[in-house]
């Protein structure tokens, strides 16, 4: 059976700092999921653990008192409402949540490819388009080998045009191309293994012209070595929800995914 669009589990509301847009809200957001067959959502502000040192100024308000401004999600009958964050992982390898925290979030998404925030998460003479793909391996496998709950974590945007950050537009197909086949396969058995999500998001799924392959590459490896898939929007505001239903279903298409490659939470 036909993977079916009915999960999103990476939202922001506007207490991102990088959204801010006060029509992002949580009953918005549950508006969202019941005009579009959405039956898990939850929500993942961006977060940095109070308890963990090194949070850079941009992350260090984004603490948990400031994610938990909501309070109890909206509960709804038809869709189940989840409360999580979207952590980071610094130059250090460092994840911005204690171990013990896990607990307190229903779902925890951590991206590798944050690499535009300069200082933080990389060191500013990995400016090569060689050392980003490095760095997309070596990311992905210091996620993979720590000792954290797999089965309520999310690898977010593994295709994120921030893994560019700061090179030219045309830098982002050449580095994704650059990541070898036997990389991504060592990886993802890796991932499958451990039972976390791998994330279709919705800005990477966008599938500009001439990006389609690369694009699409290292999910179809993915599928091949048995990862499971969420959906995540990453919306900001609700005009990303247009074209949420539209952009998941052609990318379940395109990966030819059935029931079985659902990652569940
Ligand atoms: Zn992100
Ligand atoms: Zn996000």
């Amino acid at each position: 059976m036909k993977y079916i669009f009915d999960n999103d589990l990476h939202i922001h509301s506007q207490l991102s700092l990088c959204s801010g847009n006060p029509e992002q809200t949580p009953e918005r957001i549950l508006q969202y999921a019941k005009e579009n067959g959405v039956k898990t959502l939850c929500l993942t502000d961006h977060f940095w653990d109070e308890t963990v040192p090194g949070a850079s100024g941009w992350y260090a308000k984004q603490n948990s008192t400031w994610i938990s401004a909501w309070g109890e999600m909206p509960k709804d009958d038809e869709v189940r409402f989840l409360f999580g964050v979207e952590t980071d992982m610094d130059k250090f390898m460092t994840v911005g949540m204690a171990k013990e925290n896990y607990d307190k979030y229903d779902f925890v998404v951590i991206p590798t490819t944050h690499l535009h925030m300069m200082d933080f998460t990389l060191n500013p003479e990995d400016n090569s388009i060689e050392s980003r793909a490095e760095l997309w391996v070596k990311r992905l496998d210091a996620l993979l080998s720590k000792d954290i709950p797999f089965h309520k974590i999310g690898i977010a945007h593994l295709a994120c045009r921030l893994i560019k950050g700061g090179l030219d537009d045309s830098a982002y197909v050449k580095i994704l191309d650059l990541i070898k086949d036997e990389d991504m396969e060592r990886l993802f058995t890796k991932a499958a293994k451990l039972g976390c999500g791998i994330e279709l998001n919705q800005s990477d799924m966008a599938l500009r012209v001439g990006e389609e392959e690369s694009v699409l590459r290292m999910f179809r490896i993915a599928k091949k070595c048995g990862c499971k898939f969420y959906c995540g929007s990453d919306a900001h505001s609700p005009g990303y929800f247009d074209n949420t239903k539209r952009i998941m279903e052609r990318a379940i298409d395109l990966l030819d995914l059935c029931e079985d490659d659902k990652f569940h939470i």
